[in-house]
């Protein structure tokens, strides 16, 4: 069976990006970088919301190797919380659409799940509740983690062995 294909585009449409597989992880975030990325990113000119209703960001996760920007790469433009920041939230500059961020020592890139069209895989578990401020119940379709569950870092693990073998 051939791979699931999943497009993502930014508002405008000048900027694609194509990721292949399942995702290692379709997850929401609560963190408090998140929260504070998706605030500046929303502010942008134009910029689509990147936060579902509750403040939490759904990420698409995946392999390195199965996430490309496949058009209008030239038009992607990082933003950091700070400068010394590892993660580099990655832009749209065309029409301030947030694309995907970059742990700088990871193998994995999160893309914004909003941006995708399609099926969508379902949200899988919702991590760091412990930051999240909004009064609205916690929608129950997934397990909730107060930081980042160990099933994550399990995740990102044989992820990476999986990589090396191809
Ligand atoms: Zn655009």
């Amino acid at each position: 069976m051939a791979d699931q294909v999943l497009i993502s585009t930014c508002q405008c449409g000048q900027v694609r990006c194509q990721a292949v597989g399942g995702p290692i992880l379709s997850g929401v975030c609560y963190c408090d970088d998140c929260q504070a990325g998706a605030k500046m990113l929303e502010a942008l000119d134009g910029a689509a919301k990147v936060r579902e209703e509750d403040s939490g960001t759904h990420y698409l996760t995946y392999r390195d190797d199965r996430f490309s920007c496949v058009k209008g790469a030239e038009l992607l433009r990082g933003y950091q919380n700070a400068p010394d920041t590892p993660t580099r939230r990655m832009v749209a500059s065309c029409c301030n659409s947030a694309m995907f961020l970059k742990f700088a020592k990871g193998h994995w890139t999160s893309a914004y799940a909003s941006r995708f069209a399609g099926d969508v895989p379902p949200v899988e578990m919702r991590t760091q509740t412990q930051y999240r401020t909004s009064t609205l119940p916690l929608p129950g379709d997934a397990p909730v983690y107060r930081a980042f569950g160990a099933k994550l870092f399990w995740r990102l693990i044989t992820s990476r062995i999986a990589m090396l073998f191809g």
